[in-house]
């Protein structure tokens, strides 16, 4: 089926488009810019970027793709979880596109859009049982997804802060420009991992019963600020680099440690990654080496469709369809809490 996608659950308004499993167009606008003299996404702020964006993106979408709306067969929008009222204007938009086509409309789960983003490489196939992490500024998520159109199962969640939020955080800190991570990667790269120890969040043997496949990354960031602030009020210099690859080692340790647990334990040997902090290169050198060394395909999808974009949410709607779910109908709203079990929201 050929699918109009349409997401808009944080700082990215996204449009695709997708015939089954092949990306016709993925068109993105962000307002990060707009962001970041906040040092962090403004919800309101990222609402009415979405507003202004949302009609754009959708006629570049449609010509990238060269079709005519007359032509899709169903539209699909996320409606969550997410900020809410960013998460409004795409259900409403997809609504009146909806309606205005005499379309059917599919709304569909974020964090499971994620997983669907692998499908639109590779002539779209995806082995189950798989395990899923997904990482970003929002969300830290470990899943067992046995069946993306039915069966997704949420094995552990970020207590706290999500992993990019951590990145972030501990950039400004160190006084560097948000989105923090990408500096931070690149400072990473000339430090030494080694030089400072810094906490494993919920690591510990105590937390294996209750939290095993949980993350929490706010002690993280409290340890990098104070081991910081000692250093300054001492007059020391900071040696940033080294602070930057201790505190990515870190994160990448405990994010892959857990991932590939959750593939041995349930015997899974899988590992699909997503999510924008999947751009860290020290993630993607230890899941290599850990999924390679315990026998896991590892699966990482190209950062376009990473990070949020329209063409994941066209890709499980059609998904859906192809599956013979019925359409939403239009009487469903935002839901910003939306379960990772909702697949597809009614
Ligand atoms: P959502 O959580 O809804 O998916 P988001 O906008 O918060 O949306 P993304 O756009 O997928 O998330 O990713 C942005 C996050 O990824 C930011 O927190 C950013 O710092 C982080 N990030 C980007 N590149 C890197 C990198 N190389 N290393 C670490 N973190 C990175
Ligand atoms: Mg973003
Ligand atoms: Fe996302």
């Amino acid at each position: 089926p050929l699918v109009l996608g349409i997401e808009t659950s944080c700082d990215e308004t996204g449009v695709g488009v997708v015939r089954g499993t092949t990306l016709l167009a993925n068109t993105i606008a962000s307002s990060m810019d707009e962001h970041a003299r906040y040092g962090g996404v403004v919800p309101e702020v990222a609402a009415r970027a979405h507003l202004e964006a949302m009609i754009p993106t959708i006629s570049a979408a449609v010509a990238t793709a060269g079709i005519r709306l007359d032509d899709l067969d169903a539209v699909a929008v996320t409606s969550g979880p997410g900020l809410a009222g960013a998460l409004m204007v795409g259900v409403g938009a997809a609504k009146a596109l909806a309606l205005a086509l005499g379309k059917p409309l599919y709304a569909v789960n974020h964090l499971v859009g994620h997983v669907g983003a692998d499908l639109l490489r590779d002539g779209g196939h995806l082995d189950y049982p798989t395990i899923a992490l997904l990482v970003s500024g929002g969300h830290t998520s470990l899943l067992l997804v046995r069946d993306l159109r039915s069966d997704v199962e949420l094995l552990g969640e970020t207590i706290d802060d999500a992993a990019g939020e951590a990145f972030d955080k501990v950039a400004r800190v160190l006084g560097l420009p948000y989105p923090g991570g990408p500096h931070i990667d690149r400072l990473a790269a000339e430090g030494d991992p080694t030089a400072i120890r810094f906490p494993r969040g919920l690591s510990l043997p105590k937390d294996m019963e209750r939290h095993r496949y949980d993350f929490s990354f706010s002690g993280l960031k409290t340890a990098v600020a104070r081991w910081v602030e000692q250093r300054q009020d001492r007059g020391e210099p900071i040696p940033v680099e080294d602070v930057a690859a201790s505190f990515r080692e870190a994160v990448a340790d405990v994010l892959i440690a857990k991932a590939v647990a959750a593939c041995t334990d349930l015997g899974v040997p899988r590992l699909l990654l997503g999510g924008g902090v999947v751009a860290n290169a020290r993630v993607r050198t230890l899941a290599q080496e850990r999924c390679a060394a315990s026998g896991i395909e590892l699966r990482i999808p190209p950062l376009s469709l990473c990070t949020d974009n329209g063409a994941m949410i066209a890709a499980l709607g059609a998904q859906l369809i192809m599956a013979g779910h019925e359409s939403s109908g239009i009487d469903f709203g935002a839901d910003s809490t939306l379960p990772v079990t909702e697949i597809q929201a009614s």
